[in-house]
């Protein structure tokens, strides 16, 4: 990927991160292109990249659609594929992690930057990064061949951030890192085992908010302004998913609100 390709693809993944892209909307090439102020083939080359990351779909005549965000039950499901797995994996690195794993754990948690203000993807992208990769050295640290190419496919992490950023959920999860790597490094199954648990819980807790009351994701503080926000009012890149979410009926906050079709949009633009 060219280094323009890559900067479309950060661009278009940002969008899609902060829901200013709504899941399930529809985006044609040549709108994306026309709003990026980029020609067609970087747009494409970035939309083809992000369904390998499970963010995107092909649909028809040229055109992607942006991926549901996923369902409570998918949320619920992953969690508990989670807790089978990666609690076990931690302490098989703890009895035969291989040093320069456990080091590349240590350089990722300090590597990390400091916590972010706003809570927008651009803000957390260091923060997703760590987190994929920290998890991705304990799979591999397990020794177990599979385990990493399983968890590649699921696209944990992007899906979590995607559903919710809150603030304070990066530093409290590098503080569990930190116990992690510890129980590791001490050789200790047990607690390493332990330590992936509570991580787990912890993390799982954290994110359930972004499925209470129907708000399925983040305040409209939140919601990235860009550049690429001012162009799109009209027949643009952006059309909202047409289909009705019962969730928000239950909101009265959202009844009779003819503006409710773009309200995703809206926020991106106010903000
Ligand atoms: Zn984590």
């Amino acid at each position: 990927m060219s280094a323009l390709a890559g900067n479309v693809y950060e661009s278009i993944k940002a969008l899609l991160m902060d829901q200013a892209i709504a899941p399930g909307a529809k985006i044609t090439i040549d709108g994306l292109a026309r709003d990026l102020g980029v020609s067609q083939t970087p747009v494409r080359e970035a939309l083809a990249a992000l369904e390998a990351d499970g963010l995107t779909v092909k649909a028809f005549n040229r055109s992607y659609r942006a991926t549901a965000v996923i369902t409570r039950d998918e949320f619920e499901d992953l969690f508990a594929l989670r807790f089978q797995l990666e609690p076990w994996a931690a302490a098989l690195a703890a009895r035969r992690g291989p040093a320069e794993l456990v080091d590349a754990m240590a350089r990722s948690l300090a590597e990390v930057p400091p916590a972010p203000f706003e809570a927008s993807y651009d803000e957390y992208r260091a923060l997703t990064q760590h987190d994929q990769h920290f998890h991705h050295l304990v799979h591999l640290a397990s020794g177990n061949s599979q385990l990493p190419i399983a968890f590649e496919r699921l696209h944990v992490h992007l899906q979590n951030f995607r559903l919710y950023y809150g603030s304070g959920i990066g530093t409290q999860a590098v503080r569990e890192h930190e116990a992690i790597h510890a129980a590791i490094r001490s050789g200790d199954p047990a607690a390493a085992r332990a330590a992936m648990k509570a991580h787990l819980v912890a993390s799982r807790n954290r994110l359930r908010p972004a499925f209470a009351n129907g708000a399925r994701s983040r305040s409209a503080t939140s919601r990235r302004s860009g550049s690429l926000d001012q162009s799109d009012q009209s027949d643009g890149w952006y059309q909202q998913h047409d289909q009705n979410d019962p969730k928000d009926q239950n909101d009265p906050k959202d009844q009779n609100d003819p503006k409710d079709q773009h309200r995703s949009h809206e926020q991106s633009v106010e903000s």
